[in-house]
């Protein structure tokens, strides 16, 4: 039977949940749309490079980006087609970034040549992180971080546990629930080459108590002789965030500005390991992810595998949504962002969609005076001063927020912003204000 814990960090918030919606619905493969638009900044880092050109006929799988150095990764065709255009494209963060508009050819089908496999066996560290890194691999939980840069152990320092991350804590997403129950196979897969490039001496698998299948059936499918063991934490939101884990699972501390491997520890989000598992063995790029489409708004919610570059506005006609859609988020409504144009595209980062209806708004009131009541600081589970960095970002004072509040340390979850009986739009004031912070040390950098 696999472990329990009682432990947990502190404050976070009890956000109700909307699992039950899409957590049994078996994973569905998403038809092509007529045309892929596939944005180059889609990861955290360079945006990659094309490489194809206008006119030129390329078969899924096919390499049409390259990584532009070593914080990026390269980009494969979703569909075999024809690259109508290369041009700007509209991306989530509300800019616009080059991007590839990819010609489905009528009737292409699922299946990808293989390319240069990596044998877990054979291979070492480094060419298991070129593989991931070659297999255009990012986190899949929505920070769509180059994961080969993630495994990087660096010098001096070394991984003890390799921590599967299959929380997904966001209260309508269950693509991490629907991959652990139908794809453990890749889960373990992945775990070998994820042993191999961190030599961790273990892994554990968090999982919270809402998804007892899933943790059941990873631990009687451990393979033999594979040090894994699965460990079950209490329901909270934000236990996904990889500091919390960490200190739900293993009482560590990652101490302020710091990371999981400052503790010994490498964490890994599950649908990425799976992903590894998957792709690595053949030498394929990623074409495809799990999405959950749900909300009040949708009328065929359930669990997709949809192809990179499927545009938004597609993905909705396909699935059906009411006439009063008022709100479509990308990711969960806690950590995901409000959608305001839909020509945008499904990307490697987007775990979920989630559409409100009027009536049933995520939208809060209009943003009223701070009351000084609190709830935003018993909700942080950094311990920072919501409250204080709110009045402080109105101000721009951005300085102070980074020397006296630690405002790095918020890893935007959102918790304070819906606690707070004013209804401040709290997170994205700091997402801001960080965003200006790092444009400031760049420009500082620069002279
Ligand atoms: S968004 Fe930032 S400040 Fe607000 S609760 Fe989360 S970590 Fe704390
Ligand atoms: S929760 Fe809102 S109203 Fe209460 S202290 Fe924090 S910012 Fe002010």
């Amino acid at each position: 039977m696999f472990n329990f814990s009682k432990n947990t960090f502190k404050h976070g918030v009890h956000p109700p949940e909307h699992k039950d919606d899409t957590c049994t619905m078996k994973i569905k493969q998403f038809p092509f749309a007529p045309v892929m638009i596939i944005p180059m900044a889609q990861h955290l880092g360079a945006p990659s490079q094309v490489v194809v050109k206008e006119g030129q006929e390329v078969s899924r799988g096919q390499l049409i980006a390259k990584a532009n150095g070593y914080m990026s990764v390269p980009i494969h065709a979703p569909v075999s087609g024809v690259i109508k255009k290369i041009g700007l494209v509209h991306t989530l963060s509300g800019n616009r970034c080059e991007g590839i508009y990819l010609e489905a050819f009528p009737f292409s089908g699922q299946e990808v040549p293989a390319g240069h496999g990596v044998d877990w066996r054979t291979s070492n560290q480094d060419e298991i992180l070129a593989g991931v890194q070659q297999a255009g691999i990012v986190g899949l939980g929505g920070a769509a971080f180059p994961t080969h840069v993630k495994l990087k152990v660096p010098d001096g320092k070394k991984c003890e546990v390799l921590m599967l991350n299959g929380i997904e804590c966001e209260p309508y997403l269950t693509t991490d629930h629907r991959v652990m129950l139908e794809q453990s196979s890749d889960i373990f897969m992945g775990i070998r080459y994820l042993l191999r490039s961190t030599q961790a001496e273990r892994v554990i698998i968090g999982i919270e108590a809402n998804k007892l299948d899933a943790a059941e059936h990873l631990q009687n499918n451990i393979p033999e002789g594979l040090p894994v063991e699965v460990k079950v934490v209490p329901v909270k939101y934000p236990q996904g965030a990889e500091k919390m884990l960490i200190k739900s699972v293993l009482d560590r501390e990652v101490p302020s500005g710091g990371l999981p491997i400052d503790v010994g520890v490498v964490v890994v989000n599950i649908a990425t390991c799976a992903e590894i598992g998957r792709l690595l063995p053949y030498g394929h790029g990623i074409q495809e992810r799990v999405v959950t489409i749900t909300g009040p708004g949708v009328k065929k919610k359930g669990n997709y595998l949809i192809p990179i570059g499927t545009p938004l506005r597609f993905a909705l006609e396909e699935v059906g949504v009411a006439d009063n859609i008022s709100e479509v988020y990308m990711g969960g409504p806690m950590m995901g962002m409000s959608v305001s144009n839909l020509d945008i595209s499904i990307t490697k980062g987007t775990s979920g969609i989630v559409v409100f209806t009027e009536g049933e708004t995520k939208k809060q009131g209009k943003p009223m005076a701070c009351i000084k009541c609190g709830a935003c600081v018993q909700a942080c589970p950094m311990s920072l001063n919501p409250s204080r960095m709110g009045i402080l970002a109105k101000h721009e004072a951005y300085q102070e927020m980074l020397d006296q509040e630690h405002i790095m340390d918020c890893f935007e979850c959102g918790s304070c912003a819906y606690v707070c009986p004013s209804n401040i739009p709290l997170v994205q004031y700091f997402r801001q204000s960080k965003s200006s912070i790092r444009k400031q040390k760049l420009k500082a950098n620069a002279h």
